[in-house]
């Protein structure tokens, strides 16, 4: 078992395949992308399998493959095969654009994957299309509808930005009132690639929360499990439910369970802080499991205990990284 130098256990991993991606969304990255990894710098397949299965070994039982878009990386199913078969593995979920997941609904299913986060910031197409710099609102909301009907857990993510889609918070609600999905409001964090810098933000929780409760006075607050990063909540008449991520206040940092891993295989404790260590160069420079375990035990054993804290590790005040990179 994983536990860290605070007493919270550590069991899920949030595991970024690739830094590439199909979108541009705004608040991600900017229009001309980032510098991405070199190909050479990126986990192997072979590596990827390597590292989650010695994680699951260690003691996570909790993989979310994120990027970048999964979906670009052409061994993706591959990998899921693989983690499908992991003694230990309890779940496997993803976090997509939803662009590309269409030809593998199938196989997901019967993968067993039930978890899947489809990242739809607006519900207006114009809107979509400003965010994301690409056209590619149909196939996103049809999968999206795909993936509900077919029985997916799904949740959608939805990134409240002033000045771009809070027009689409009530509508997006409504629109989805009639289906079994979580859509969850989150902050916009300072991780956008260097588009822009912020110290604070117009819609932080509570302000997602007064306006969605001003339109919806007969909410009720839903239990959530205590490593929830959302607050969640049901409408009446709705089957839909929706949630609210303090992404950028970070009130959730006391039962935080995550640890990430980078495609380039960097180990991050906290979202907000500095790499710990780097698994590619520890598996490429000897292949020694142990050394590699140990890193990652030492990585744990010294983590910030709130994201403020982490923060600190920066000399600057303004983020360079994209999410793209981290893996959100
Ligand atoms: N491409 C996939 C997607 O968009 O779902 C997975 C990777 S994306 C980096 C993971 C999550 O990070 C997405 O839900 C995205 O909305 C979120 N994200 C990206 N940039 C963000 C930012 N600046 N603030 C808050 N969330 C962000
Ligand atoms: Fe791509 Fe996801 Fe970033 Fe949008 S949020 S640019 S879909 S990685």
């Amino acid at each position: 078992m994983l536990i860290d130098n605070h007493g919270r256990k550590i069991n899920y991993l949030r595991l970024a395949v690739t830094d590439r991606c199909n979108l541009r969304c705004n608040y991600c990255m900017p229009a001309e992308g980032i510098n991405f990894a070199k190909k050479d710098d990126l986990l192997t397949t072979e590596e990827l399998k390597r590292v989650s299965k010695l994680l699951v070994g260690m003691g996570i039982d909790k993989i979310r493959l994120t990027g970048g878009e999964p979906f670009v990386r052409k061994d993706l199913m591959e990998l899921l095969r693989f983690m499908a078969g992991l003694n230990g593995l309890h779940e496997i979920s993803l976090t997509t654009n939803a662009t590309l997941i269409g030809p593998h609904i199938d196989e997901l299913k019967r993968l067993g994957i039930k978890n899947i986060n489809v990242s739809l910031d607006a519900i207006n197409k114009a809107t979509f299309e400003r965010i994301t710099r690409r056209k590619n609102y149909d196939v996103v909301y049809e999968n999206l509808l795909r993936l509900i009907d077919e029985g997916f857990n799904v949740r959608v993510n939805f990134i409240v930005l002033e000045g771009q889609n809070e027009q689409d918070i009530i509508p997006i609600l409504e629109r989805m009132k009639a289906y079994h999905v979580g859509i969850r409001f989150l902050e916009e964090m300072p991780f956008n690639g260097g588009s822009k810098s912020f110290q604070k933000i117009k819609w932080d929780h509570k302000a997602i929360f007064n306006h969605i409760t001003s339109h919806y006075p007969d909410y009720i607050k839903l239990e959530s499990p205590a490593t929830s990063t959302s607050i969640n909540y049901g409408i009446n008449g709705h089957k839909s439910t929706f949630g609210i991520i303090p992404s950028f206040s970070r009130t959730f940092c006391g039962s935080c369970n995550r640890l990430r891993v980078t495609a380039k295989g960097d180990v991050i404790t906290c979202l907000y802080g500095k790499p710990k260590a780097n698994v590619r160069e520890l598996i490429r420079s000897n292949g020694d499991q142990e050394q590699v375990a140990v890193a990652i035990k030492t990585a744990i054993g010294s983590r910030a205990k709130t994201g403020f804290e982490a923060q600190q590790e920066h000399e600057s005040k303004v983020f360079e990284n994209s999410m793209t990179s981290i893996g959100g």
